[in-house]
């Protein structure tokens, strides 16, 4: 028997207006950073101490990496596919399995951004602010009707005999897609440095900061060593 994948465990972050990012399983202690480097000494603890603490800290500070590399995050995530562009960039200790729409109909969900902002400033520094109340609603309404017409257009095809992977050419990054994302520690943290930052875009932001809410919550001491180290992934 198979099963749709959803959201809705207690692990799941509910984010944007559709989407979500859900913990499906991890692996993943402050302690076993602790014994990836104890091992060089041939010696191990069997539970968190003090010290134990204050060799994260260094292994941080000093970008000792490695050691954050032994556990395990994996995330079922729904995210419109701009987003996911910009989150399948992120290669190194990342693995990614996405639903296909070449091998099933896909559904007609599509992000509309309640932040509608405009960009001020130049390349490279740009700030973003929102927009006036009655240009916020007409792009929302754009993005709407543009999506709803664009997966029309997609179902007209589909009925025609069109294949998906032919038909799917019409729709837009607004579009949610569903996939499993696993990494480890240190990915985990490169990556929440780049997209958990005030330089990425809002959208894939709120992912980062969903993700990393785990990290925060599984590896504590971890996590507070890599904002301490400003937040720069060791
Ligand atoms: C604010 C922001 C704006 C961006 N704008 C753009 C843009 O305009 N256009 C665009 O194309 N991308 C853009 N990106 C994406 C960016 O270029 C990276 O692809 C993305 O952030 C992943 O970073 P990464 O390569 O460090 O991560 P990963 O792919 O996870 O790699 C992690 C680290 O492994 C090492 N590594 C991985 N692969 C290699 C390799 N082939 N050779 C050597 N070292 C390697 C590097 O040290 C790297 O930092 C942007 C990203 C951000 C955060």
């Amino acid at each position: 028997m198979t099963v749709t994948i959803d959201q809705a465990t207690e692990n799941t972050v509910e984010v944007l207006d559709h989407g979500f990012l859900a913990l499906d399983g991890a692996f993943a202690t402050d302690l076993a950073v602790v014994n990836a480097a104890r091992v060089s000494f041939n010696v191990a603890s069997e539970e968190m101490s003090e010290r134990d603490e204050g060799l994260i800290r260094f292994l941080m500070r000093e970008r000792h990496g490695t050691p954050f590399e032994h556990g395990y995050f994996r995330f079922l995530v729904k995210a419109p596919i701009f987003v996911v562009r910009e989150h399948h960039r992120h290669r190194s200790g990342h693995s990614y399995n996405e639903w296909s729409g070449r091998y099933s109909k896909l559904e007609a969900e599509f992000y509309v951004p309640d932040y509608v902002r405009t960009q001020v400033g130049k390349p490279g520094a740009y700030s973003f602010e929102p927009v006036e109340p009655a240009v916020r609603d007409a792009a929302r309404e754009e993005i709407r009707t543009a999506a709803e017409e664009a997966f029309a257009a997609y179902e007209r095809m589909l009925e025609q005999g069109v294949a998906k992977e032919v038909a799917r050419t019409v729709l837009p990054l607004a579009m949610y897609t569903k996939y499993f994302w696993s990494c480890n520690p240190r990915s985990l943290m490169h990556f929440c440095s780049l997209r958990n930052s005030e330089h990425a875009q809002f959208e894939i932001r709120e992912y980062a900061r969903a993700a990393e809410s785990f990290l925060e919550r599984l590896m504590p001491v971890t996590h507070a060593a890599f904002v301490a180290n400003e937040r720069t992934a060791p």
